[in-house]
This record gives C-alpha cells, sequence and structure tokens, in this order.
C-alpha cells in the first residue's frame, strides 16, 4: 500500500502522551506504529516504563513530572503538531503535567482513558483517577474513547451491558464535558461490536460483527491513535471514527498472523504491508 504524500508540504506531526509498552503491542509503540501506517509523523512525550508480558501484571516506572513536562515542551516548540493523543498517564503528579498543558492546546485532543492492562495490573496509581480525569483532562479535550469498564467507572455505574444502557451512559459522559464521546462497545457480550459516538448533539452507532479475537492488545490505544490521525489529516470526526474503526477491525483480525503467545498478543498496525 503507497499513500499518497505530498513532498513540497511538512509531514503531518501528532504527538503522542503514553506509557512505553516492551511487548509494543500497546501504549507508544502502538502509536508509532499506528500514525506511520497512517502516513502520520508521531513525536512522542513518554510519562512512563513498563515491563509486562501477554498474560502478567504490569511493572510501571514512571518518569518525573519535570521529565514529562520536557518532552511536552520540547516538542511542542518545535514540532508543527496537528493533533495530540493521551493515553496511560501513570500518576496525578503526572497527570497534572498534562492538565496544565490541555489549557494551551489550540487543536483536537484525542483522550484514552487508561486505568488498567486488559491483562491485570493496574496503570495508573492512587485511587481518584475517575476523578482526577473528569475534573482536569475531560472537560478539556475534543474526544474520549473509554471502553465499557472505563465507562462505568467514570460514571461510577455499572458497565453497560446492552445498547439501551450504552446509549444512556454516552449521554451521561458527554456530560462531563468534552465535545465528543466515543463509546467502545467491543468488550460486551452482543453478537454485534458497536460503538458509539456522540458528537455534536448527533449519535452515531457503529456496527460491525464481533470478532472472537484472541489478540487484542494495544486495541484501545490503536483506535484513539488513528482517530487523532484522522483528525491531524483533516478528517471531520464521523469520518476520523470511521477510518480509525475500519483499520482497528484489520489490525484485530491479522493479529493471529503474528503468531507471538497463545492469547492475548498484540494487534497487527501493519497488516496492509506484511
Ligand atoms: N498503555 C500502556 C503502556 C499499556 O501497557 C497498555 C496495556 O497494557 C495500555 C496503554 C492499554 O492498552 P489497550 O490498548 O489494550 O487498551
Amino acid at each position: 500500500m503507497l499513500i499518497d504524500f505530498d513532498a513540497k508540504r511538512p509531514a503531518t506531526v501528532i504527538l503522542t502522551i503514553a506509557g512505553s509498552d516492551n511487548t509494543a503491542g500497546a501504549g507508544i509503540q502502538a502509536d508509532l506504529k499506528t500514525g506511520a501506517a497512517f502516513g502520520v509523523y508521531v513525536a512522542t512525550a513518554i510519562t512512563a516504563i513498563t515491563a509486562q508480558t501477554a498474560t502478567g501484571p504490569a511493572e510501571v516506572f514512571p518518569v518525573t513530572p519535570e521529565q514529562l513536562e520536557r518532552q511536552i515542551s520540547t516538542v511542542m516548540t518545535t514540532l508543527p503538531v496537528a493533533a495530540v493523543k493521551i493515553g496511560m498517564l501513570a500518576n496525578p503528579a503526572l497527570l497534572a503535567v498534562v492538565a496544565a498543558w490541555l489549557r494551551r492546546f489550540e487543536i483536537p485532543v484525542v483522550l484514552d482513558p487508561v486505568f488498567g492492562a486488559t491483562s491485570g495490573g493496574a496503570l495508573f496509581e492512587g485511587r481518584e483517577a475517575e476523578a482526577l480525569y473528569r475534573q482536569q483532562l475531560i472537560p478539556h479535550v475534543t474526544l474520549i474513547t473509554p471502553n465499557l469498564a472505563e465507562a462505568g467507572r467514570l460514571l461510577e455505574q455499572a458497565p453497560a451491558q446492552n445498547y439501551e444502557q450504552m446509549v444512556a451512559q454516552v449521554y451521561a459522559l458527554k456530560q462531563l464535558g468534552s465535545q465528543a464521546v466515543l463509546l467502545k462497545g467491543g468488550h460486551n457480550t452482543l453478537p454485534l461490536a458497536t460503538d458509539c459516538l456522540l458528537a455534536e448533539e448527533e449519535l452515531t452507532p457503529y456496527s460491525a460483527p464481533r470478532q472472537t479475537a484472541l489478540h487484542s492488545h494495544g486495541s484501545g490505544c490503536t483506535l484513539a491513535t488513528a482517530i487523532t490521525a484522522g483528525l491531524a489529516q483533516g478528517l471531520t470526526l464521523p469520518q476520523a471514527v470511521a477510518a480509525a474503526k475500519s483499520f482497528i477491525q484489520g489490525a484485530i483480525r491479522h493479529g493471529e498472523r503474528l503468531q507471538l503467545v497463545p492469547k492475548n498478543g498484540p494487534v497487527h498496525q501493519f497488516y496492509q504491508y506484511w
């Protein structure tokens, strides 16, 4: 696959603020691969190094707030960043650094709320994660992309079990103040995996037949970064979500081809290339 690239214009740049996943399925590594697959240049601000396997809990080694601040400020002052993706923030002090930057960004910001790894283990230290996300981050971003469990935590409700409950929760999430909400239905048991986008008072369901995926590690990071890449390239939010959804479905479907671990292996962001 060749991406149409206009060599006369500078490359489109996004910044990802996220954690490193040493298995390279999620986090910064997923973001770099996803951006590259979309023809977007990805700059990084790393919040934490993690050491993890496909099955065990992640060990987390956060950077200092000063180190995060320096990474963000050097990128923002030297590169033409067109959109920002926020993933794992690791702890309240690092979240505060990002919250201060959110007041200064005048570009689209996609926030993927990351509280824990699917394989187990917390990726945010401290008990007040949800309150900090609600108060300091969500009101200042373009889009939040919670899955059903993260949405339940943000709303202090049980996770939605069916489409009606998802619709009620997507409206409740919008009240938290982001410009738009994409509630991901990938983790429920309905035959259709429906995601709900609520933007400018319009609800758009994106349904796809449920995939019996053995390997979906990194799917949340990949989807959020794919949306960020689309927004940076000038797509509208519904267009960026539709393109990202189609991409993540391919990346999940082809994850099996990597044959790295028996289950919970990475999705394949370069499935269109090899
Ligand atoms: N960020 C990091 C650094 C991670 O290690 C993980 C999961 O292990 C995540 C984010 C969340 O991953 P997912 O895209 O599967 O939601």
